[in-house]
C-alpha cells in the first residue's frame, strides 16, 4: 500500500518552532504580547489595507463584521447557498436571516441573479419615510414578500476563485447594500487586470474577513483576520472582540462585546506562515499545472479560475458526470488511500436553514453533485500529483 496522501495538511516548516518558542520564553502567550500586533500589521501591508484587526477564527471575524456594518435582529443578509456554512451562521446568531443566492461557473455568486433579485423581489426606499423614523438620507432596500430590510450581502471567494467584483459592487452600491467578503479561502488572491487591477481578495468590499484554520494557506492553528478601509469598522471591530471595555482601569463596558481577540501563540505562527505565503501559493499553482497537464491526458477536468486574476488556488476542483460517479470516484480513491471530499452541501437544505429564504437555486445544485476537492496540500510532491492522477485514470477505465 503506497503512503496516505491527504487532503490539505499545514506546512509548518519555516520559523514557526523559533516564533512560537520565543512567545512562550517571554510567557507573552495570551492576547497581549508583541507578534498580535505584528501580524496585524504585517498582515494588512501584504493584501495593501490601511490596516487589519485579528480574531480567533474565521467565523468570529464574520461575526464582528456583520455587527460592524450594522446587521441587526430582523434583518436580511444575502448570502451564497454552495458555501462553508460559517460563512452563514453569524447572521443567525445575531437574530439576522439569511437570503440563499446561487452561483455561478466560478463557484461564488452569480452577480445577475443578485441583480434580478434586488430589482424584482426587493424595493428601495428612503430611510427617512420608513416607520422607524431614521433621520437619514441613506437609500434602504426591503423585500418585498417579508417586508424586511435587505442590510448586507455576504461574497464568498470560493476555493481561492474571486467572485466576480467588477459587477457585484455596483449592484450593492445601487442598493444600498454592505459588501463583507469572505475571503477565508484566498488571501493572496488578486485582481491583475481590470478596475480593481492590484486588488486583493477582502479588500474590494466594504470588510474582507481571513481565516488561518488548520486546512486553509496558511494556519494558525485557528484564527482570523478583519481588513477594511473604513477605520471606524475596524476600531469597532476590535472593541467588540476584546469585551468592549470603554475603561481598562475600571472595567467599564458600553456594550455586549466577546472574547474574539488573536492570542501571542496564535499569531507567532502566523508570522512564520505569513513569511512562506508566496511560496505556498507557487507550490498550489505550480501542482495544479500539474494536474491539469496530467488529467488533460485522459479527459479529466479541474474548474478554471476567473481570467483575471491571481489565485491562491487554495483547493482544486475536480468535474464528475453526476453524483453516483462523484461518490464511486470519493470511494476509489480512498482504496488507492487517497483523500478526497464532495463539495459542501447547499446550506439551504441543511436542517437550520430549511425554511428561509432561497432565490433560483440552480447552478449551486449543478456543482454541489459534481465537484470532488482532491489533493492540494504545499506539501504535495509531483510524485504525489502523478499517483493522484493515475488513480483518476485508472477510475475513468
Ligand atoms: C474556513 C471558512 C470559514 C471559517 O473560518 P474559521 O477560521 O474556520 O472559523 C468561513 N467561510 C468559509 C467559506 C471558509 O472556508
Amino acid at each position: 500500500m503506497s503512503d496516505f496522501i491527504p487532503l490539505s495538511v499545514p506546512n509548518l516548516k519555516g520559523r514557526e518552532l523559533e516564533y512560537v518558542t520565543h512567545a512562550v520564553e517571554t510567557e507573552w502567550v495570551s492576547t497581549g504580547g508583541p507578534y498580535v500586533n505584528d501580524f496585524e500589521n504585517k498582515i494588512a501591508e501584504y493584501v495593501h489595507a490601511p490596516a487589519a484587526v485579528s480574531c480567533q477564527n474565521g467565523t468570529s471575524g464574520l461575526h464582528l463584521s456583520m455587527l460592524a456594518v450594522g446587521v441587526k435582529a430582523g434583518d436580511l443578509v444575502i448570502v451564497p447557498t454552495l458555501t462553508f456554512i460559517a460563512a452563514v451562521n453569524p447572521v443567525t446568531y445575531i437574530g439576522a436571516e439569511p437570503v440563499f443566492l446561487d452561483c455561478d461557473d466560478s463557484l461564488c455568486m452569480d452577480p445577475e441573479k443578485l441583480k434580478v433579485f434586488c430589482e424584482e423581489e426587493c424595493e428601495l426606499k428612503d430611510a427617512a419615510d420608513l416607520a422607524n423614523g431614521s433621520s437619514s438620507n441613506q437609500k434602504v432596500l426591503i423585500h418585498k414578500a417579508s417586508g424586511k430590510t435587505v442590510k448586507a450581502v455576504v461574497v464568498v471567494h470560493i476555493f481561492g476563485n474571486m467572485a466576480d467584483m467588477e459587477k457585484i459592487m455596483p449592484i450593492a452600491d445601487k442598493y444600498g447594500l454592505r459588501v463583507i467578503e469572505d475571503a477565508t479561502e484566498a488571501i493572496g488572491t488578486y485582481y491583475t487586470d481590470g478596475i480593481y487591477k492590484g486588488k486583493y481578495a477582502g479588500t474590494i468590499g466594504d470588510i474582507g474577513v481571513y481565516s488561518f484554520n488548520g486546512n486553509k494557506i496558511i494556519t494558525t492553528g485557528g484564527g482570523g483576520m478583519v481588513v477594511s478601509e473604513d477605520k471606524e469598522y475596524l476600531d469597532h471591530i476590535k472593541h467588540l472582540s476584546t469585551q468592549a471595555k470603554s475603561d481598562e482601569l475600571y472595567y467599564e463596558h458600553d456594550e455586549i462585546g466577546f472574547n474574539y481577540r488573536m492570542t501571542n501563540l496564535q499569531a507567532a505562527l502566523g508570522l512564520a506562515q505569513l513569511e512562506q505565503l508566496e511560496a505556498f501559493i507557487k507550490v498550489k499553482n505550480d501542482n495544479k499545472a500539474l494536474y491539469k497537464k496530467l488529467l488533460a491526458g485522459f479527459g479529466g477536468e479541474l474548474l478554471e479560475n476567473r481570467d483575471n486574476i491571481r489565485s491562491n488556488c487554495w483547493f482544486y476542483a475536480y468535474m464528475c458526470k453526476d453524483s453516483d460517479e462523484r461518490d464511486r470516484l470519493i470511494s476509489h480513491l480512498k482504496e488507492h488511500n487517497i483523500q478526497s471530499r464532495p463539495i459542501w452541501g447547499l446550506i439551504s437544505e441543511q436542517k437550520p436553514y430549511k425554511g428561509a429564504i432561497s432565490y433560483k437555486i440552480e447552478k449551486a445544485k449543478y456543482y454541489r453533485d459534481r465537484v470532488v476537492n482532491i489533493p492540494c496540500s504545499t506539501n504535495l510532491s509531483e510524485n504525489e500529483v502523478e499517483k493522484v492522477c493515475e488513480a483518476l485514470k485508472a477510475f475513468k477505465g
